[in-house]
């Protein structure tokens, strides 16, 4: 079976990526299968760039091929922001909350009409040899005024899926797979995977 290396530490999003990948002719390895595996720095300009960096790193540094996503909240009231700086929102130590808070009060007086936004997911698949594939995955919906769920992680219990009426943080990993801008992504990347046939070998360190 051929491996595929995900390039992540976050295991929130090697379990979603895993669970969408099952089934198909891929052995999913992580950072846990390579002594050494390298922190990629994300300091592209866009969620494309950072995607980039770090799978063709990754595929570098393994000599296998490498999957890597970056993701963005886009939300409209605020020009985009905070888009590729998602994780940094509210500065380079901010936790899932210190970013939640800033977002409320940013959008203090913002009625729910005017509050719309989407995730936005790259995935980069680069091959050892240093050839890369792009795809691009979308969820729409509204940034609500409290904190709802209990579930996912990140901006997801202030995130309203459009047509659901829920946030993320309300549904089930398997409900958020199924409409989730990753979930898209990543049946995206499988279906490439598929249609892409064994990649190219490399050698690796
Ligand atoms: P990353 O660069 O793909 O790790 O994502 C950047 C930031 O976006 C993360 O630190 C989270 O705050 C947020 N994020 C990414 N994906 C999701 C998601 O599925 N739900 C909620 N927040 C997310």
């Amino acid at each position: 079976m051929a491996s595929l290396v995900v390039a992540s530490r976050n295991e929130h999003k090697i379990k979603e990526i895993q669970a969408i990948l099952a089934g198909q002719a891929w052995q999913v390895l992580t950072a846990h299968d390579f002594p050494g595996f390298p922190d990629v720095v994300e300091d592209g300009l866009t969620l494309e760039a950072n995607a980039v960096k770090k799978a063709k790193e990754i595929a570098a540094f393994t000599g296998c091929p490498a999957l890597a996503d970056d993701t963005g909240l886009e939300v409209d009231a605020l020009g985009g922001r905070p888009g590729v700086y998602s994780a940094r929102f509210a500065g380079v130590h901010a936790t899932y909350e210190d970013n939640n808070r800033k977002l409320l009060r940013l959008l203090e007086g913002t009625p729910l009409e005017k509050r719309t936004a989407r995730f936005r997911c790259v995935i980069a698949i680069a091959e050892p040899d240093g050839s890369t594939h792009l795809v691009e995955g979308k969820c729409e919906g509204q940034i609500g005024f409290t904190l709802k769920g209990e579930g996912g992680f990140g901006y997801d219990p202030l995130f309203i899926v459009d047509g659901l009426g829920k946030t993320f943080a309300e549904l089930s990993p398997e409900e958020k797979n199924r409409v989730s801008h990753r979930g898209r992504a990543l049946r995206l990347a499988a279906q490439l995977l598929r249609e892409l046939g064994p990649l190219t070998p490399g050698s690796g360190v």
